[in-house]
């Protein structure tokens, strides 16, 4: 193993645009470096701490605390932290939902809401309420949902395409909502009780992969059928208060820190507003460039936490991606499926990352009009 020198995290780091894993805050970082020896004097790390330690349960219970804290989480809604991702919800979702039912509603608006759908059409009769194509969202009279379903589902920021829901539609209010929100979770406000069942995975906003949040209403639990694998059943999670099995311990002690890190900044009011402004500065800066750039999101669905753009030349992309990378801005390439170039501006990214890639932006397209 290399040596991990002192000063490894306080080198200037370059600003890293990846879309998840993501960036984390330094100070963050700097808590897991510090903390990793010797956690609290108990003599080893909390990845070789016993899951049902009084450190590591203060760990788990801090952590939904502040969760609930911060958005503010009715009673009636309990907080799970289930392993394997973002994609096991889309089973754990259908599974766990249908109940009695037998179809569900899906709003596909691009990659991560179509995959939810294909899942959950293992399980259930898929009505597919809207089928967008990655740039634009519905309008609330484009969705049909029908009555028989036993919920409604979809994603509110497509980390792909970088399109985002201001608000969830009205239109789906009255049944079940849920809701992936893996790519904006924690990066601003919302009302839960709007919703029966929201997810994300933390990768983004709040930690590192391998872990999912879930906040679902307490009446929507129980509604699995006893085949459904125990692992599987959001009821295992309530029942063993989130310790069904040795848990993901690093992911849930990170997605504390993170949560800690986001109260001491000022909470998700603040989030919002430094998403909103980061975001804002890139997407000035491309539309002042139209002759070099190509934005194809409907300005109304911009994400604030994924800017999409093309280069007009394609030849250019890579010069992009390379140049980008050379000036201190990395992982600014698009989603393999889709190309282009995606810069994912999540909470750790400080407004400075954001300027300079604005400037970037600009001067790149001025060197090579
Ligand atoms: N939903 C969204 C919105 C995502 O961005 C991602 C991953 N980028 C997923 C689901 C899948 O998450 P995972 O890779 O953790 O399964």
């Amino acid at each position: 193993m290399p040596p991990v020198h002192e000063k490894t995290l306080h080198m200037k780091r370059p600003y890293n645009f990846s879309a998840g894993p993501s960036m984390l805050p330094e100070p963050v970082l700097e808590t897991i470096q510090a903390e990793l020896m010797d956690y609290r004097g108990l003599g080893c790390s909390v990845m070789e701490l016993n899951h049902r330690s009084d450190a590591f349960e203060e760990i788990l219970h801090g952590l939904e605390a502040r969760i609930r804290r911060l958005l503010k989480v009715p009673e009636d809604y309990a907080v799970l932290f289930c392993p394997g991702g973002g994609r096991m919800q889309f089973s754990m979702v259908p599974l766990n939902l249908l109940g009695a039912g037998v179809s569900a509603s899906y709003v596909v608006t691009g990659t991560w809401s179509k995959g939810a759908a294909n899942e959950a059409a293992r399980f259930a009769r898929v009505h597919v309420a809207y089928h967008g194509n990655g740039t634009k969202l519905p309008d609330e009279e484009m969705l049909d949902i029908p009555e028989d379903a036993s919920y409604v589902y979809y994603c509110d920021n497509e980390t792909v395409h970088g399109i985002e829901f201001p608000e969830p539609p009205a239109a789906m209010v009255g049944i079940p909502v849920a809701c992936d929100m893996s790519s904006n979770f924690m990066s601003r406000p919302f009302d839960v009780s709007r919703y029966g069942l929201v997810w994300a995975g933390t990768q983004k906003n709040f930690g590192i992969a391998g872990l999912a949040v879930v906040i679902v209403r307490r009446d929507l639990l129980g509604l699995a059928s006893p085949e459904v694998p125990t692992m599987l059943n959001y009821d295992t999670y309530v029942r063993t208060g989130n310790l069904p099995n040795t848990p993901p311990v690093t992911q849930i002690y990170v997605a504390n820190l993170m949560a800690q890190w986001i109260e001491k900044e000022g909470g998700l009011d603040v989030m919002n507003t430094r998403a909103i402004e980061r975001s804002s500065m890139v997407y000035d800066a491309l539309d002042a460039c139209p002759h070099m750039y190509a934005t194809k999101v409907d300005p109304k669905a911009r994400s604030r936490m994924n800017v999409t753009f093309r280069l007009r030349d394609e030849m250019l992309t890579d010069v992009f991606v390379k140049e980008a990378a050379e000036a201190g801005f990395i992982n600014l390439a698009g989603h393999r499926t889709v190309g282009g170039i995606r810069a994912s501006l999540y909470n750790a990214m400080p407004i400075e990352g954001a300027a300079g890639l604005s400037s970037f932006i600009r001067i790149f397209a001025l060197r090579h009009a």
